[in-house]
């Protein structure tokens, strides 16, 4: 029980990454807010993981949502130990000048504009308490950039600049902030980032693997749990790979 007697908010936590790190926060004793645009996966994410848990649906891009999450957290829960920033999205593998503006503004809103919005409204309740944790899933895309997906890599290597900043700024209050960098996982939104889900991109994708398989939603819950507890009290603006090696 590593996080027992912590809250947390986790976005995106209907699907993959959200879902996996959703389901070890619970399973280590916290209480978790799965807060998703899809409605009915919040819902029942919420009721897998039983009482204590609630779903929420809400668009992480967009201001008065956001505002809502955390005054719901916090009516809820009292006080949020926790934020995963998971949510996120990707334009379809193309030429960078064959991204439409509206694809190009979605991606940084949902990716990057969220984790503004989400430190607007927490923040100040955490440097209050002189407590928290917040947890950025970037990508190893910000690291090591594939083609065709140009303004998605930006938008992660946003993140991992993002986390840096918010990690020394928050310092002096006790507040810890860190990323993930996971490698291509199995999820629903690694056929977008494919283009198409064959046998022979698949083991074009996993051929610059090392350890030879795509990152799972239980790897990110197990990196998100050490990261997110009191074990790492000492970590703070690491971007962690958990990338089976690509990034080597
Ligand atoms: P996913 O598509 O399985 O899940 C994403 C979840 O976010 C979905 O439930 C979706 O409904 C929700 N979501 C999307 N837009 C939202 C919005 N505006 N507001 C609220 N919720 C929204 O994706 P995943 O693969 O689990 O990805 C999770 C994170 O990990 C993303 O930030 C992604 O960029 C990152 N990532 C994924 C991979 C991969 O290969 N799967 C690799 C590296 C990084």
């Amino acid at each position: 029980m590593r996080l027992e007697g912590k809250t947390a908010i986790v976005t995106g936590g209907a699907s993959g990454f959200g879902a996996g790190i959703a389901r070890k926060f619970a399973a280590e004793g916290a209480q978790v807010m799965i807060v998703d645009l899809d409605h009915d996966g919040a819902m029942a994410m919420a009721d897998e993981l039983g009482a204590g848990h609630f779903g929420h649906r809400a668009n992480v891009a967009k201001s008065a949502e956001v505002a809502e999450v955390v005054a719901t957290a916090r009516q809820v829960f009292g006080e949020v130990d926790i934020l995963v920033n998971n949510a996120g999205i990707t334009h379809l593998p193309k030429a960078m000048e064959e991204v439409d503006e509206e694809e190009f503004d979605r991606v940084f809103a949902v990716n990057c504009k969220s984790v503004y919005l989400f430190a607007r409204e927490l923040a100040p309740f955490m440097k209050l308490r002189k407590a928290g944790a917040i947890l950025n899933l970037a990508s190893t895309a910000a690291v090591s950039p594939r083609p065709r997906l140009s303004w998605y890599n930006a938008s992660k290597g946003w993140m991992n600049t993002a986390t840096k900043a918010m990690a020394v700024e928050l310092a002096p209050y006790g507040v810890r902030v860190n990323a993930l960098n996971p490698v291509a996982g199995e999820t629903p939104l690694l056929a977008s980032f494919m283009g198409e889900d064959t046998p022979e991109i698949r083991a074009k994708f996993l051929s610059t693997i090392p350890l030879g398989r795509f990152s799972t939603p239980e790897d990110m819950g197990n990196a998100a749990c050490f990261l997110c507890s009191d074990e790492a009290s000492m970590v703070t603006g690491v971007c962690m790979e958990v990338d089976g090696g690509r990034c080597i």
